[in-house]
């Protein structure tokens, strides 16, 4: 191959194209652009963004088109960044275009505007530069973007000259969004409402925080990259030795990153960070709209905060000088991204902390099977923390066994209920079993004694599907193959997968009577249910049909907090993080709904799921009580949350994962194949299937180290009108499953109507 040598850039355009591409880089130009800084790029016939990746001096890329002109004065995207996105594209086996249409935010994707503007008041300078840049901006009006000042002063230290101007007060720097005709105000950044800056104490930490504390504080002094998991019992100060931390990281003039799982399910956290940090904080999530993003983006970028607050993708904020991570409920499946690029936080947190050379915190009071593991086999030091603040001790757990033969006293009282009207009708049987007798003495109890109840049931909607009492037919959703939840409250059906709908009658479409009948339960029948059983009592419930309005969440949750409700009911939504005083008593109703799913992490997701939520109890000076109606109660999930034992449970855990040679004795990957036509996604599915064994029989190395499991259809076979068949790679070595899962890719012909998704380390094979 022709080298050409010359002034060349890689450059990565966020959009799914395969490679990064490899431009010119126009003389004057060479000087203003570095690695991390957004340029605009002929692509086509049209200009788009791009990043630069790095500067080179040869190319063997005929025929490359030039760079048009620079988008930033510096790099947005630090060295580790930059690192980290080429870590993760060839480890998720994606492209880099894919990775970086995650890391930037949209908006950030097209150019943005940079306005410099003269502030009032004389300023005597002596840097010849910085005065051209005055005196420029006195022969126009006061304001020049810095796209123009850049094309006509290149040479020399622009930006710095600019910072210092800003910095002595002479000149300020807006941005603007395109598309945008407000100026978005640099006020943005609140300093956290006065309520939440009020009254937040500064505690004496206890021995085992203390102790924790020291380790990583050794270690941020020291400096350098280590994880630490620091596994502590629900209400045992997680959350104080996150910000001791984050305040010493600070004091080393560092920023911190700390990742929690649903930041609108969390505002406390939020608060204690802010009042801790005033005015210093910067938050990224989802929910953010395109220019509340861009803005947080920016400061981040121009080092305004110490802290940033945020969900799954702000494992990638732009933190230039990042001195600590922390992922708080490193657990929690939400760190899993399931669709795009599907990565997990947790575990690209940790590889930054690497890329970074700083330490990372996994915090959990019941960590993912993986991670304790990484613990004992000295990856990761663990940090435990046994005991809750003040001596509180862990609530009493017990359970209720609903299997009938140890339960006759609540037996169903009666069969269905004759059909009259034309909506469908409940089965009023299962109401006893719903909510045991014992369950409902104690909430009575405690709602007499002026205290907050929690109940947990992790399936929304009124009943879980719909059925005829006569021909037996079960209402299914059109596109997926599920059933339709019915929604009493909104008055329809319901597919919670597709979120496909329709108005909700007794009309059975099978033999035309009106028949349908509800069976089974969800959230808001328990609401209904415990109106029934303490009218009295305000009654909230926390579901994804409750929350969906903006917002919502906070409020709801705020009022929780404020002893406003005595009883809240909801989805695992309510089980995350909230530490209120005046809870004392949770129940957790048909707590094995989890167990039963076909997923080799069904008995690790019970056992979290439960701790988590029994661990909402008892957090004032009332004890807890916490009661689990279960089929299984001899299940070893059930049993060591019985007795608050993670220990006995991983151990009882880890010895099926060994037997069945499942994470973390292993890795996985699954390759999902989707096709409206199913015919077609079952033949490509079955020759996939074959061509791997192939490749596995003729090559040695592989057989031995890679187990091919399926093609299978999926246990959701039909989803979004989508038929969908996998096949699982499992294997000790991450590189030859990858290698195997790349020739996948290859092996499949290109086709219009088959996708093949590839999901690395999956965590929903549903
Ligand atoms: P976790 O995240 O481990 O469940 P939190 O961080 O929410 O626990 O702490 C539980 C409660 O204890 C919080 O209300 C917190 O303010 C309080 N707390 C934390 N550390 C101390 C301490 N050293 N002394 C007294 N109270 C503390
Ligand atoms: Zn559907």
């Amino acid at each position: 191959m022709k080298r050409e040598a010359g002034k060349f850039a890689r450059i990565v355009i966020p959009t799914p194209l395969k490679e990064p591409l490899i431009y010119k880089v126009p003389d004057p130009l060479w000087e203003q652009i570095g690695a991390g800084m957004r340029v605009l790029v002929p692509l086509g016939k049209r200009k788009v963004t791009g990043v630069v990746l790095e500067l080179l001096r040869e190319t063997v890329v005929p025929g490359t088109r030039s760079i048009l002109a620079p988008l930033d004065e510096r790099p947005i995207l630090d060295t580790a960044l930059l690192q980290l996105s080429q870590w993760v594209a060839p480890y998720y086996l994606t492209t880099l275009g894919v990775v970086f249409g995650t890391i930037l935010p949209p908006s950030l994707r097209s150019e943005t505007q940079r306005t410099i503007a003269l502030k009032p008041g004389m300023f005597s300078v002596c840097d010849a530069l910085e005065k051209r840049i005055l005196d420029r901006l006195r022969q126009s009006k006061g304001k020049l973007t810095v796209k123009k000042l850049t094309r006509e002063m290149y040479g020399g230290d622009l930006h710095g000259a600019i910072e210092r101007l800003e910095s002595i007060g002479a000149v300020e720097i807006r941005e603007r969004l395109p598309g945008h005709r407000t100026r978005i105000e640099q006020t943005f950044l609140k300093a956290g409402s006065a309520a939440s800056l009020e009254a937040q104490p500064r505690f004496i930490l206890n021995s085992e925080q203390e102790q924790a504390f020291l380790k990583i504080e050794d270690r941020l002094k020291e400096g350098g990259f280590e994880t630490f998991l620091l596994h502590g019992v629900t209400g045992s100060g997680k959350t104080e030795v996150y910000l001791r931390a984050m305040e010493q990281a600070r004091r080393a003039g560092r920023g911190s990153l700390i990742l929690i799982p649903e930041i609108s399910l969390t505002p406390q956290l939020i608060d204690r960070v802010n009042a801790r940090f005033p005015g210093r904080v910067g938050i990224l999530h989802s929910a953010l709209s395109a220019a509340e993003r861009w803005t947080q983006w920016w400061h981040i970028v121009r080092g305004n905060v110490d802290v940033v607050v945020g969900a799954r993708s702000a494992v990638f904020a732009p933190l230039t000088n990042l001195g600590l991570i922390i992922v708080d409920e490193e657990h929690d499946p939400s760190y899993k991204q399931e669709e795009g690029l599907r990565y997990n936080g947790r575990d690209v947190a940790v590889m930054r902390g690497k890329l970074s050379a700083c330490p990372v915190i996994l915090g959990s009071a019941t960590p993912a099977i993986e991670s304790y593991q990484n613990a004992l086999d000295g990856r990761y030091r663990l940090l435990e923390m046994t005991q809750r603040v003040q001596r509180r001790p862990l609530p009493f757990i017990e359970t209720v066994d609903l299997r009938s033969k140890f339960n006759r006293s609540q037996q169903p009282n009666g069969g269905r209920v004759p059909l009259q009207t034309d909506s469908p009708q409940v089965q009023q049987s299962g109401e006893h079993r719903l909510i045991s007798d014992r369950l409902s003495v104690f909430l009575r109890k405690n709602y007499h004694a002026s205290r907050q109840s929690l109940i947990f049931l992790n399936r929304r909607g009124f009943s879980n599907f719909l059925q005829c009492v006569l021909c037996g037919h079960v209402l299914r959703c059109s596109y997926c193959s599920v059933t339709l939840t019915l929604h009493r409250r909104q008055k329809n059906v319901c597919c919670h997968h597709c979120n496909f709908r329709r108005a909700a009658t007794a009309l059975c479409p099978e033999c035309g009577n009106l028949t349908l009948s509800g069976v089974g339960v969800g959230t808001e029948q328990i609401e209904e249910a415990l109106h029934r059983l303490v009218p009295a009592a305000r009654i909230a419930r926390m579901d994804r049909d409750t929350t969906s309005k903006r917002g919502a969440h906070e409020e709801l949750i705020r009022s929780w907090e404020k002893g406003e409700i005595d009883i809240l009911v909801g989805t695992q939504m309510i089980t995350k993080g909230h530490d209120v005083t005046g809870v004392t008593l949770v129940g957790a109703l048909l707590a094995d709904l989890s167990l039963n799913l076909p997923d080799f992490r069904s008995g690790e997701r019970t056992f979290q799921l439960l701790s988590q939520v029994a661990g909402r109890s008892g957090r004032g000076d009332e004890p807890g009580t916490v009661i689990i109606q279960t089929y299984a109660p001899d299940h070893y999930a059930i049993q060591h949350l019985i007795h608050h034992d993670y220990k006995g449970f991983f151990a009882a855990e880890i010895e099926f994962r060994r037997a069945l040679n499942y994470p973390p004795f292993s890795r996985l990957v699954c390759l999902r194949l989707e096709s409206p036509k199913f015919e077609e996604v079952e033949k490509k599915a079955r020759m996939l299937g074959a061509t791997l064994h192939d490749k596995t029989i003729h090559n040695a190395r592989l057989r031995e180290k890679i187990e091919i499991l399926g093609p299978a259809p999926a246990p959701i076979e039909k989803l979004r009108n989508r038929y969908r068949w996998q096949l699982l790679l499992k294997g000790k070595q991450s590189s030859s499953l990858l290698d195997l899962a790349k020739q996948a890719c290859e092996a499949l012909p290109r086709s219009r109507s088959v996708r093949l998704h590839i999901d690395v380390d999956p965590y929903n094979m549903l």
